[in-house]
């Protein structure tokens, strides 16, 4: 036992997965005490897209540092934070025809945005119920865990988590077309469906196992909820930042969501940093009705204002939709290895998946990657699907080497197991 799990809680949870102890990590690479490298398909689940420690923003904040930057004010104004809006505002969110959009920072975890989202929502329309999604993910705060599916997730609560309708996400019910089950559900006043405030939706389910909704589905979702008055909050924090191809998951789909939330690479750097989206009309709140200490973490401003110069142009997203076609390519051969336990893709963009009928071979395969030192997650209620979240900034030859890791061992662990039944 070491000096971290001797004394940090049982709650611990991806250190047991890879069990080494890091010390440094450039780009998708991540080496350990004893100067061994890992290849990173993992990127903190979603919060380093543009790989670890980006030069340019290193410099930025090493500098915004060493001039006694302003680090800690609260949401008092700062250079930092205006620099960021304006570039934001002029990069990402003008061009898109969303220049109209107000922006709140609420406390720089995923979980926080997800809050103020749910509470806004409630507080614009007065109503109360909030329609969740199958397998949907959107944190640890109870608000946000009352609209995640995960049962072990939601016991952890320790008290009811209410107020909210889950509805079948694309696909959960097979060929059945969920979002007729949904318009029905909203339009019968016999369903027992309070009218919601709002939907919550990850256009790319992340934790819930890689699950990506069809764009038409998405689309046919916003033209129901706007039917029936119900507000659309797209939870970008994980498929977000570039990960669809795309810098929003809904570009694709082309609607515009009432609320967005975003964390987890907005900053870039690593940085916790949070942010809420949403049209002017819904900016009800008094001010300081939603507060926290740690809003607008200046040196995450610091590091998101350069992280949209991968955004000035649609080079980086042509080639995050390159790479994507790439993996997508060798995860097919590697999946058709597992053709015996239902191995098929999943995912879009840079989020991708395999999914297997098996619960356990997934983490088999992740740990016979870890073997090869790939660091590789899996995803899914029972963890039955292989997930990749490489960095959207990884070389093509560094993204072959992971893809050709899993697919050896893939092959390895189904050897294995055929070797086992002989
Ligand atoms: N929403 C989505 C879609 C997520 O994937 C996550 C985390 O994985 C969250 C919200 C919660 O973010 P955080 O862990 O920063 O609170």
């Amino acid at each position: 036992m070491n000096t971290i799990e001797k004394y940090e809680s049982e709650v611990r949870g991806y250190c047991r997965a890879f069990p080494v102890e890091f010390t440094t990590a450039k780009g998708a690479w991540l080496t350990d005490a004893d100067g061994n490298k890992y290849l990173d398909f993992f990127a903190g689940a979603g919060a380093l897209n543009y790989g670890h420690n980006d030069d340019t923003m290193k410099k930025a904040v090493l500098e915004y540092i060493e001039n006694d930057g302003i680090t800690h004010s609260l949401d008092m104004f700062s250079n930092a934070k205006r620099e960021f809006l304006e570039r934001f505002y002029e990069v990402i969110l003008e061009p898109r025809d969303m220049g109209h959009y107000k922006a709140q920072f609420p406390g720089p975890t995923g979980t926080n945005a997800v809050e103020a989202a749910l509470k806004l929502a409630r507080k614009v329309t007065g109503r109360e119920n909030i329609m969740s999604f199958t397998n949907g993910f959107h944190g640890m705060t109870l608000g946000s865990l009352a609209v995640t599916g995960n049962a072990f997730k939601r016991k952890g609560a320790g008290v009811t988590l209410g107020d909210v309708s889950p509805m079948p996400f694309d696909g959960y019910m097979g060929d059945t077309d969920t979002i007729e089950f949904i318009d029905a559900m909203l339009a019968d006043g016999g369903s027992g469906v309070d009218k919601p405030a709002a939907a919550i939706i990850e256009t790319v389910q992340g934790e819930g196992g890689v699950n990506a909704a069809k764009l038409d589905w998405i689309k046919r979702l916003a033209d129901v909820l706007k039917k029936h008055d119900i507000l659309l909050i797209v939870d970008d924090i994980q498929i977000g930042c570039g990960r669809s191809g795309h810098f929003f998951s809904f570009e694709e789909v082309g609607i515009k969501p009432d609320i967005i939330t975003l964390s987890k690479s907005l900053s870039g750097y690593g940085m916790p940093f949070a942010m809420v989206l949403f049209r002017p009309e819904l900016d009800v709140w008094a001010p300081g009705e939603h507060n926290g200490t740690f809003r607008g973490f200046n040196p995450a401003f610091v590091t998101a204002t350069k992280a949209l110069d991968f955004w000035t142009n649609d080079d980086f997203a042509k080639s995050v939709r390159k790479k994507s076609e790439m993996a997508i390519k060798s995860l097919e051969k590697t999946a058709a290895l597992a053709e015996k336990y239902c191995g098929h893709v999943r995912g879009r963009g840079l989020m991708l998946g395999i999914g297997f009928n098996d619960d356990s071979l997934a983490g088999e395969i992740a740990a016979e990657c870890f073997k090869h030192k790939l660091i590789i997650e899996n995803a899914g209620f029972n963890d039955e699907v292989l997930k990749l979240l490489p960095s959207l900034t990884i070389s093509e030859e560094d993204l072959q080497k992971g893809l050709d890791i899993i697919h050896e061992a893939t092959k390895a662990v189904i050897e294995r197991r055929e070797k086992k039944a002989a």
